[in-house]
């Protein structure tokens, strides 16, 4: 057994890879500039799982109703377990009975940079994060510009919102769930990436 502070030991835990396709991972160090990941999970409810680099792993959070352009629009933001960072380049079908079985696809991806400051002075991921209050401007295919993760103190469950901020790059005339519904790695829908794991 990992020791319980070990962050990814939760994913781990959750997990057969005997069984599963996705990656055991490893802390990896930190690349020149942080990733960011949406995953789009069509399990027993589609969502989309929101993923940012921090410490050597993927915070994460799964989000019912996926990131929005639409300026100020918030979004439910569930926390889940740290994923490792090989996960960003998974896609596949996770086998009936495992634990998140369902499609995967990568549907955005890119590098983001922390905007979180304190009178006026930047805070690290991790104590904004620690805060329950982190901003950052994302650097994607599909999105791109400053969105905010807040966690919602008193809430009966560990709730955040991810808040799209209003910059030049929001646009509440584009939903790119529905426009660029596809893989942003491979161009597949969810049907292509499970016809390609039938084989
Ligand atoms: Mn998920």
């Amino acid at each position: 057994m990992s020791a319980p502070d070990e962050p990814l030991s939760a994913y781990r835990h959750k997990r057969d890879f005997a069984r599963t396709p996705e990656p055991s991972g490893a802390r990896e160090p930190s690349q020149a500039l942080p990733i960011f990941v949406v995953q789009k999970h069509a399990a027993s409810h589609l969502h989309y799982d929101f993923r940012l680099e921090v410490d050597g792993v993927l915070k994460s959070w799964a989000v019912p109703k996926g990131p929005s352009l639409a300026p100020h629009m918030r979004r439910l933001a569930v926390p889940t377990e740290d994923h490792p960072l090989a996960y960003a380049n998974f896609e596949g079908v996770i086998p009936d009975g495992c634990y998140g079985a369902g499609t995967v696809m990568v549907w955005d991806t890119g590098t983001y940079e922390s905007t979180t400051t304190q009178n006026r002075h930047p805070v690290s991921m991790t104590d904004a994060l620690r805060e329950g209050h982190v901003t950052f401007r994302l650097h994607g295919t599909k999105l791109r510009g400053e969105f905010a993760l807040i966690h919602i103190h008193g809430a009966r469950k560990d709730t955040w919102l991810l808040i799209t901020m209003q910059d030049e790059d929001a646009d509440p005339g584009h939903d790119p769930t529905l426009t660029q519904p596809n893989s942003v790695l491979t161009g597949r829908s969810l049907d292509e990436i499970i016809r390609a794991s039938d084989g």
